[in-house]
C-alpha cells in the first residue's frame, strides 16, 4: 500500500492518506517540540524510536483487550492505522506529581498521588491546550457523557497495563497523554502514539533527578543525551520482549 497525499502535518507526525479509506498512514518526524511549539528542535532517529514503541506499546495494550488504531509499521517511520475521526482532547493520567500539576497545584515533583487522577484538556493550541472541566467538555460538545465515561476508564484501564509493564522494564511511568479517535462504526478507540515524547519515565536505576528522566522532559530542560534516553526506553522494551 503507498501513500498518497498527505492529510494533515502535525508537530511530531505527518499523516496521510492511503488507497483504503479505512487505513491512514503515519510517518513518525525527528521533530520536537514543547511548551506549545515555543521551543523547537530536531532529535535525530527520534522518529523511528517512537515508531517503534509506540506500535510495540499498541500491541501490548491490544493483547490486553484494549482497542488501538495500531495495524502495522511498514517501515521503520511510519505506522498503518485505522482511520478514526480523532476527539479534540488530551487524556492525561499522572501516577506522579510532574510538569503542570506541581506548577498549578504546589504539589511537589515527585510526590506519588493515592489515586491515578485522570485530567481532560482541550487540543486546542491557539487556546494553549486549556484544562478543562467534565461540565465544561460537555457544555462544549467535545464528546458525549457516555464517551467521556469511556475516555475515563479506557484511560485507567490503559494505565494500569502501562505501569506494570514498564515496571517489568525498571521504568516508572510517572504521566502520560492519549487521544482517543471515534471509528466508522462509533467506537471510541485509543489513537496517536505512547512514546517518550508523550509519557514522564524515570529510570529506577538512579534516584538522581536529572539521570532518571528518559522523556521529553529532557529536551524541555535541556538536560542533554535526549536520544541516547529514548534510545535507552526502546533498548528495555525490547529486552522485555519475549
Ligand atoms: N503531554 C503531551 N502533549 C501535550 C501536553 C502534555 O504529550 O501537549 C504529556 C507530557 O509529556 C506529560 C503529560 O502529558 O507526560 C502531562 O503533561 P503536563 O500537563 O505536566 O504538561 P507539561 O509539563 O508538558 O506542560
Amino acid at each position: 500500500m503507498s501513500a498518497l497525499e498527505p492529510l494533515y502535518e502535525g508537530k511530531a507526525k505527518l499523516l496521510y492518506r492511503t488507497d483504503d479509506p479505512e487505513v491512514l498512514l503515519t510517518r513518525f518526524k525527528d521533530d520536537a517540540t514543547a511548551f506549545n511549539a515555543q521551543k523547537r528542535g530536531q532529535i535525530v532517529g527520534k522518529g523511528a524510536i517512537n515508531c517503534e514503541i509506540s506500535s510495540y506499546l499498541f500491541q501490548v495494550l491490544e493483547q490486553s483487550g484494549i482497542p488501538t488504531h495500531f495495524l502495522d509499521c511498514p517501515s521503520a517511520t511510519e505506522m498503518r492505522v485505522r482511520a478514526v475521526t480523532i476527539l479534540p482532547i488530551e487524556v492525561v493520567v499522572r501516577n506522579i506529581a510532574a510538569g503542570s500539576l506541581c506548577k498549578q497545584t504546589g504539589i511537589a515533583l515527585g510526590t506519588v498521588l493515592p489515586q491515578p487522577l485522570v485530567e481532560f484538556y482541550y487540543k486546542n493550541d491557539a487556546l494553549g491546550d486549556p484544562l478543562l472541566t467534565r461540565d465544561r467538555l460537555l457544555l462544549m460538545e467535545l464528546a458525549t457523557p457516555e464517551q467521556l465515561e469511556m475516555l475515563q476508564s479506557q484511560a485507567l484501564q490503559i494505565n494500569q497495563r502501562l505501569i506494570d509493564f514498564f515496571q517489568s522494564c525498571g521504568i516508572t511511568l510517572v504521566d502520560f497523554k492519549l487521544e482517543f479517535g471515534v471509528d466508522s462504526h462509533q467506537r471510541v478507540i485509543l489513537a496517536d502514539e505512547i512514546s517518550p515524547d508523550t509519557c514522564r519515565l524515570w529510570n529506577q536505576a538512579t534516584d538522581d533527578p536529572n539521570q532518571r528522566v528518559m522523556d521529553k522532559d529532557r529536551f524541555r530542560q535541556d538536560l542533554g543525551q535526549v536520544e541516547a534516553a529514548y534510545q535507552q526506553v526502546l533498548e528495555r522494551i525490547k529486552g522485555n520482549r519475549v
